[in-house]
């Protein structure tokens, strides 16, 4: 599109992921442009729009919400803070008429998933919430391979998200920004992606939770285990840890062949290896697919759905959905039963 036809985004938190990831992003969109910027930090958000050709007139603090009700150029809002910020900064944009897309994690706590859900409704704007991987093409295909029964029926799925922290004044850290630890904040990648591809949800979950003694987990878990059973008898086994050698896989076995996503949740260098058995010799193939932005292809997304009239493939259901099950996961842990869901 025309860049006057773009469907123009105000970013909401120029932190890492904005600076680093979603403003250059929005230089490989087709149908959305950057055109207002939202930050506690007046200084920065002037350099920051003066790179991206946004009017210093569009530079709005946390409390410019009727400003930016009132900025006609400003027709979605795009929420990039610490996560439990996210509830209120997308109840006001709903309450500006502004379509919304979401950082992931959606929020800290379902309830707070069911008030967003509800503003957005009663506002009659679309929210989306970012889980950039169900747009990369790598994971795309995966979805493709499960759905389609490539190999017939999946019996395990295994998928890990695990890194090191060192940030130890980070809001990451605090239970009340963050909400949890590695569990919403990189296992999620594993809940998400593990539902994404089965098209199940799970019956009941089971999980164990570990930190070590280092300050840095006061207050957030480091490292957990979760297991999902979903109704075809498909089992998952997820791992995350924010203690541990940085490793983003995801890997399915069906019953004749199994698929392996390297770097599944990562930003690029995904590598995607079919294997199966013909007669008696091991197939193995790698399937390479073109590269794209992913945080290009998920702005996109939303603009089409603004454009279009669309409910986005990730609505706030299914951010719901996850925090749900992101509950359940915890109070598995914490009792060591089994929770049905
Ligand atoms: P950062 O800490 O780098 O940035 C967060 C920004 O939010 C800050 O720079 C600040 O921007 C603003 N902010 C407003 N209030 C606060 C507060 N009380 N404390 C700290 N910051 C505040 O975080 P990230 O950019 O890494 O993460 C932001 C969101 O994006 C999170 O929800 C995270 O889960 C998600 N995320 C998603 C990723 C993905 O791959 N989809 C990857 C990384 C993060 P300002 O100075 O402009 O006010």
């Amino acid at each position: 599109l025309p860049p006057g036809e773009r469907v123009g985004f105000a970013i909401v938190g120029l932190g890492r992921l904005s600076l680093e990831e979603i403003l250059p992003a929005f230089g490989e969109c087709r149908r959305a442009k950057p055109v207002a910027l939202m930050s506690g930090s007046p200084d920065k958000a002037k350099a920051v729009a003066a790179q991206h050709g946004i009017k210093p007139e569009a530079v709005y603090g946390y409390d410019g919400w009727d400003a930016l009700a009132r900025n006609p150029e400003v027709k979605a809002v795009y929420i990039v803070t610490p996560n439990a910020l996210h509830r209120d900064q997308v109840i006001a944009a709903a309450g500006a008429g502004k379509h919304v897309l979401c950082e992931k994690p959606m929020a800290a706590s379902a309830a707070e998933a069911r008030a967003m859900i509800d503003a957005c409704a009663k506002a009659n704007v679309k929210l989306m919430i970012a889980y950039r991987c169900q747009y990369e093409p790598y994971n795309r295909e995966v979805v493709r391979l499960v759905r389609g029964a490539k190999y017939g029926k999946v019996k395990l799925i295994e998928a890990t998200n695990t890194q090191t922290m060192s940030l130890p004044e980070q809001w990451r850290m605090r239970k009340a920004l963050a909400g949890g630890g590695a569990l919403p904040d990189i296992g999620l990648y594993c809940l998400n992606g593990v539902r994404a591809l089965i098209g199940e949800e799970p019956v009941s979950v089971q999980a164990q939770i570990h930190s070590s003694d280092d300050p840095l987990y006061r207050e957030v878990e480091e490292t957990v285990a979760f297991t999902l059973r979903f109704p075809s008898g498909a089992l998952a086994l997820c791992s995350t840890s924010y203690g541990a050698h940085e490793t983003r896989s995801l890997t399915v076995q069906a019953e004749g062949g199994a698929i392996q996503l390297q770097n599944a949740f990562a930003y690029e260098g995904q590598r995607l290896f079919l294997n199966h058995r013909e007669g008696k010799a091991e197939a193995k193939e790698e399937r390479v697919l073109g590269a794209k932005n992913q945080f290009a292809l998920e702005i996109d997304h939303m603009a089409t759905c603004i454009l279009e009239n669309r409910t986005p493939r990730t609505p706030g259901e299914e951010g719901l959905q996850d925090q749900i099950l992101m509950e359940a996961i915890y109070e598995a842990a914490r009792t060591g039963n089994a929770v049905a869901l």
